[in-house]
């Protein structure tokens, strides 16, 4: 820790000495993102958006009123990329955010209340949009009772997002600054007085030291963006009343401090810490070689979830099993028509390629329900979740089935793969997608196509009845892949991508540790292998209990990798199975969780400032 002796502290008020000569100067603020880093502070200020102001004639409405459609059409289309690379990088508890703003953007009367006004006072979009976001965010004021949820702020961040299309330049002016801030190879500060979630987002890590804010409390979505993607950050700092000018700013994100004009030997200590925090990290993260190791010994398999590579390096899958779940769908969207079995097979020989000995788990197709593909016409359904998807639609439309199946198998020859059937319901369902591999195989047999004979092929369990029948299924499959988003949406009956609902999305809900218990047990019995492919499996509370349960393998995204191994690494079974006979007997998702993090912290003490709060 940095030496305060001699220096000013404060909460949120001007520092002494700002006005004056550049004396070290401490402030204190909230603690938001853990981590220390040292870089040139940046001052951004983007709290007002010009907005022009344009007075309509009653023929411009409908023009104006096409405008404001086609900007929200594009800020749903951003938030859907935003959402889905915070989902890649850190998690689907994370991207959910963006989920809850497009929520808003669809929300009929606020469309509305945008639309009136350009009719009602021949205003133009943008000055629409400031007053219904002004006016709606007073309304909302003192709504987001929940941990999770700061209406007013995902309001604010639409509004934004929206005049920022409107004016032509979609593009955080936050990510600008940083950007040309940091072109030169600077680690910046960002300086700011709010930061939205959509800021935080898309700043580039590359040349981002820390953010400092005015305001943004700890469960704010900007800051549980920030310590997912690992930036350190302190907030409830009056930063108008900082200096701009002087050298590097230290911030501590784990203390909650911000020490403008250093010392050398501040500077140095700071050095020497943040690199400390680093080599905990890369010390986790370096603990891949090989299978992990429980503290006493017993071996745990390791897999990366991925939909694509762009995101993952080879050298990420060192000592892993390989892919535990290859979301092929991904590879079907964001075009126009299906991809051939040409295209398809020099896709999938291209993932074989990059993983070397690795071994990828192809999930077949799983579209319909919330991932609708365009170019697939699938009939309204009244309940599209409960509706044709995963392994329904391909066993309707077994002509995509056997283009992607045999593709895969063309493409088997080229390195180590299983094939995992999504949304198994009946062991039926199972068996007769296994006699059309069947058939596709004897055919390419037949016509001397080569192909690896003994490719595996498993059932994702997802469904909460096939979980309650895994020993069944596992007679069948090959191996089985437990799919806890899937079956914590089905078994809570909360759809996982409404906002509305969200806080009833609970994983560790007891019904759903019941579940999952039966499952574990199931599989064990028929003998086949489970691994856990959901968001369960990247959550170090939850891995705890899954340890203790008899999970032995997991499948998670690429970031939750070192602070699962790190808690691996510091448990044996015995305190597992100790945790889950406790915890089975809880009666609450709260207690479940603080109970879980208890002993997380206890036995982990390592990963404290790491975790993401409970
Ligand atoms: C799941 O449902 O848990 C799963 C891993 O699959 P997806 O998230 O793609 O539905
Ligand atoms: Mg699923």
């Amino acid at each position: 820790m940095a030496d305060e002796r001699g220096t000013t502290a404060r909460t949120g008020s001007p520092p002494a000495g700002s006005a004056g000569g550049p004396g070290r100067i401490v402030v204190k603020g909230l603690p938001v993102a853990p981590g220390l880093a040292v870089g040139t502070p940046v001052f951004h200020d983007e709290a007002d958006i010009d907005v022009p102001v344009i007075a309509l004639s009653a023929e411009d409405v409908r023009g104006e009123q096409r405008r404001l459609a086609t900007a929200i059409r594009m800020a749903k289309k951003q938030l859907q990329e935003v959402e889905h690379s915070i989902e890649r990088e850190v998690g689907r508890r994370d991207a959910r955010i963006f989920s809850v703003q497009g929520l808003l953007l669809d929300d009929p009367a606020f469309r509305k209340a945008i639309r009136e006004r350009i009719a009602a006072q021949l205003v133009n979009a943008e000055v629409a949009v400031r007053d219904a976001v002004l006016s709606w965010s007073a309304r909302l004021a003192g709504v987001g009772t929940e941990a999770d949820r700061d209406p007013v702020a995902d309001l604010r961040d639409v509004g934004r997002l929206l005049l920022r299309i409107l004016a032509g330049r979609p593009r955080p002016a936050a990510a600008r600054a940083v950007e040309e801030a940091g072109a030169d190879g600077t680690k910046v500060v960002l300086v700011t007085r709010e930061l939205l979630p959509s800021d935080t987002a898309t700043l580039d890590r590359r040349r981002l030291a820390a953010i400092v804010t005015a305001s943004g409390g700890v469960a704010s979505h900007a800051a549980i963006l920030a310590r997912g993607l690992g930036i350190p950050a302190v907030t409830d700092v009056d930063v108008s009343s900082l200096p701009a000018a002087g050298g590097a700013w230290i911030v501590d994100g784990g203390e909650g401090r911000v020490i403008l004009n250093p010392k050398p030997e501040d500077l140095e200590q700071a050095v020497h810490q943040s690199r400390h925090y680093q080599t905990i990290r890369e010390e986790l993260a370096s603990r891949s070689s090989g299978l992990v190791r429980t503290k006493d010994g017993v071996a745990i398999e390791l897999m990366l979830n991925v939909e694509n590579f762009d995101s993952v390096h080879p050298e990420m899958l060192d000592g892993l099993r390989g892919v535990g779940l290859f979301r092929t769908e991904f590879l079907f969207m964001d075009r126009k028509t299906f991809p051939s079995e040409q295209e398809q097979f020099e896709y999938y020989v291209e993932a074989l390629g990059q993983v070397g000995d690795a071994e990828i788990t192809f999930r077949t197709i799983d579209v319909g329900g919330d991932k609708p593909l365009s170019y697939l016409q699938v009939p309204a359904e009244p309940n599209p979740v409960l509706g044709w998807r995963g392994l329904r639609l391909s066993l309707q439309w077994p002509d995509m089935f056997y283009t992607q199946i045999r593709a895969l198998l063309r493409a088997s020859v080229h390195g180590r793969m299983r094939i995992l059937l999504p949304m198994v319901t009946m062991v039926e369902e199972f068996r007769r997608a296994r006699t059309m591999i069947a058939q596709i195989q004897s055919d390419m047999e037949a016509r001397e196509v080569p192909f690896d004979k003994d490719v595996p092929v498993g059932a994702m369990v997802e469904v909460p009845a096939a979980a309650l029948a895994t020993r069944d299924l596992g007679e069948s499959a090959d191996f089985l892949s437990l799919g806890t988003n899937d079956l914590s949406q089905y078994a809570l009956a909360v759809d996982r991508n409404n906002a509305r609902v969200a806080s009833l999305y609970q994983p560790l809900h007891p019904g759903m540790l019941q579940l999952v218990k039966l499952a574990a047990e199931g599989a064990h019995q028929s003998d086949a292998h489970l691994s856990v492919c959901g968001e369960m499996a990247g959550d170090p509370d939850a891995v705890l209990l899954l340890l203790g349960l008899g999970v032995r393998s997991l499948s998670m995204s690429p970031y939750h990798l070192p602070l699962v191994r790190g808690l691996l690494s510091a448990v044996t079974l015995d305190d597992a199975r100790a945790v889950a006979a406790e915890v089975l007997a809880l009666h609450s998702t709260t207690e479940i969780r603080s109970v879980l993090r208890g002993h997380v912290l206890r036995l982990a003490p390592e990963l404290g400032t790491l975790l993401p709060p409970a």
